[in-house]
């Protein structure tokens, strides 16, 4: 396998090398120069395989020679060693729950991957490697329990004192072992730029053997196409082949994999994303002009993203071809109003509760399929566990609220997180003196 830059379609980088890297000098992203389909005999078959010889079939088309295939099969074994079930609310809408590794988000599946890949290739390599994330809530847990207990790392997460919620704080703070968190008394920009300017230091980057383990590296889009494959597999056992997916979209990274599986040959009639008031990609498709803005808060607070880093790939994806794009791909945005109630209908029409980010998603199918009648299925992914969001709730749902063990456990833990200011200073020293 083979990786081009955004911005260079003339570079060739191998896996190994864009996983450590993460993002290529010319700050474009690593995409896959070739793009392989599967044949169709597994698709027409793929509801007579598990979810994990489907990951292993579709890594191992996409991922060819970047590692042996015995390898590549242990490190899927190890990594999505949970399920993404597809939930039957009514004849034709479906929810797919992507919550249920241990961060309770869809970001375990990524974070999981590119853990293992990288302990994987660092097995050859001497030195430790150091990851160095920042958060604004769910993309640290994921890291975190990503990375536990993945021999030769070490993990420095940074979050902003007071604005994660508890259980986010709690996923961060309490693992020990490699994993270290800090408190930064800050914003996320604070912790944001303390990290890059971290890459940047000359005396850091010799001591040290520094990556990051953001959204955009090839590792964490690459397992995300699987679960697409995978809720087909689990659609055809029911009967059905025509589907629709809504994706709750902020940096674009989810809606990016299952575009990936499309150009793979996966059938599916129409992508939504669904995003919140940080519209900038539904505004490109009503408008034609593409404008990144500053981010604003909702309540949908994992998509609170104004610059969506993975649209690119996208684009690359259709190579650039807006018209093809349009016939797969449409976009809607929702406010906080309309959150909130969507939250409330989808427990009183299914009894079901939805995180805030998937109701969006759920908001974004519904009108579609008013729009569009027709005998298809509409799935629409749920991203979050509801228990990560308790605050955006009505009090009458709140309780309601199931929590999961590993949440109960959660909070007899200790908290082990670094206090720190917010200077380049202190992060350096406490970088150089571990
Ligand atoms: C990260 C996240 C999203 C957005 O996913 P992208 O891949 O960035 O579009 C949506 N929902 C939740 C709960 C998330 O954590």
């Amino acid at each position: 396998m083979k990786l081009y830059s955004t911005n260079n379609h003339e570079l060739r980088t191998d896996f190994q090398t864009a996983v450590f890297n993460s993002m290529p000098l010319d700050k474009g992203l690593y995409m896959p120069d070739y793009i392989p389909e599967l044949d169709q005999e597994f698709i027409d078959q793929i509801d007579k395989f598990s979810f994990s010889q489907i990951a292993y079939k579709v890594a191992s088309v996409l991922m060819k020679d970047a590692i042996p295939l015995e390898d590549l099969q242990a490190i899927i074994d190890d990594a999505i060693n949970f399920e993404a079930p597809l939930v039957e609310l009514s004849e034709d809408t479906y929810v797919l729950e992507l919550f249920h590794g241990p961060s309770l988000a869809f970001k375990d599946f990524g974070a999981r991957f590119m853990s293992r890949v990288m302990g994987y290739f660092l097995k050859e390599s001497e030195k430790m490697l150091d990851v160095l994330v920042a958060t604004s809530g769910d993309t640290g847990g994921a890291v975190a329990l990503g990375f536990l207990n993945v021999p030769n790392t070490r993990v420095t997460i940074l979050y902003p004192k007071g604005k994660v919620s508890e259980i986010q704080e709690l996923q961060l703070c309490t693992n020990g072992g490699n994993i270290h968190a800090i408190e930064v008394d800050g914003t996320f920009d604070d912790c944001q730029a303390l990290v890059k300017q971290a890459f940047a230091d000359e005396e850091l980057n010799q001591r040290l053997r520094l990556t990051s383990a953001n959204s955009i590296n090839i590792a964490r889009l690459i397992p995300q196409t699987f679960y697409y494959f995978n809720a087909y597999a689990q659609l055809k056992r029911r009967g059905k082949t025509d589907v629709v997916f809504a994706v709750p979209s902020g940096n674009f990274g989810n809606i990016g994999a299952g575009l990936l599986a499309y150009k793979m040959g996966l059938p599916v009639k129409q992508f939504i994303a669904a995003t919140n008031a940080n519209d900038t990609v539904p505004r490109f498709f009503s408008t034609g002009i593409y404008e990144a803005r500053p981010s604003v808060q909702t309540y949908a607070n994992a998509m609170d993203v104004g610059a969506p880093s993975n649209w690119v790939r996208i684009m690359n994806l259709f190579s650039s071809n807006e018209a093809e794009l349009k016939t797969v791909v449409s976009a809607a945005a929702y406010t906080d109003d309309q959150t909130l109630k969507a939250m409330k209908d989808i427990y009183q029409q299914y009894d079901y509760i939805a995180c805030p980010h998937t109701a969006i998603a759920w908001l974004a199918l519904r009108e579609y399929q008013s729009a569009n009648p027709g005998d298809y299925a509409g799935i629409f992914l749920s991203t979050a566990h509801a228990c990560k969001f308790p605050d955006v709730f009505p009090e009458e749902m709140k309780g309601k609220i199931e929590i999961p063990d590993q949440v109960a456990a959660l909070s007899k833990k200790e908290k082990l997180a670094t206090r720190m200011d917010a200077s380049f200073e202190s992060f350096k020293k406490y970088l150089t003196s571990y």
